[in-house]
Formats: C-alpha cells, structure tokens, sequence
C-alpha cells in the first residue's frame, strides 16, 4: 500500500501563479482571495454587470411599456364599443 504524502505538494496557483504548498490534493489555489478571484473572473466575462437600479429603471420602463400598450388596447376597444353603441342609437333611436 502507498502510503501518499500530503506534505509538500507543491502546486502553482490557478490565479496568480505562485507555488504554494497545497494541504489538499485538490487544492488549486493559494489563498481563498485567489479562489474566489478566479471565480469571479471565470464566471462574469468582463462584461458589467449592471447594478440593480440599472436593471429596475430597465424593468421598470419595461413595464411601463406594457402598461401602455395595454391601455392602448384597452382604450381602443372602449372608444370602439362606445362608437359601436352610439353609432346603433343614433340608426335606432329608442
Ligand atoms: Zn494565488
């Protein structure tokens, strides 16, 4: 039976590429700083991420513009119904 060192694993960490002594076989990095510095790299490509007002004014307007439409229709459909009604009492008045 082999019996596996644990000790001086040396291993070069995936963020900033220093040697470290790894405690684990599965030890990737040297600090949990560079852990999840990695991470955050690896998982957001660059590209911003917007804040949470960005996203609520862009929900927000969003919504607005679907409330509008709806009103629209809404509206539409009342003004043609009204029209409907009176264009009917006016042809066969009561
Ligand atoms: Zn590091």
């Amino acid at each position: 039976m082999l019996k596996q060192k644990a000790k001086d694993m040396k291993k070069n960490c995936l963020q900033c590429n220093t040697e470290f002594t790894a405690r684990r076989s599965d030890a990737k990095f040297c600090s949990s700083i560079c852990r999840s510095k990695y991470w955050i790299k690896n998982n957001n490509p660059k590209q911003e991420i917007p804040s949470v007002q960005t996203q609520l004014r862009g929900l927000l307007s969003e919504t607005n513009k679907e409330a509008l439409v709806q009103k629209r229709l809404v509206e539409e459909k009342t003004e043609n119904l009204q029209y409907k009604t009176l264009k009917k009492q006016i042809a066969d008045p009561i």
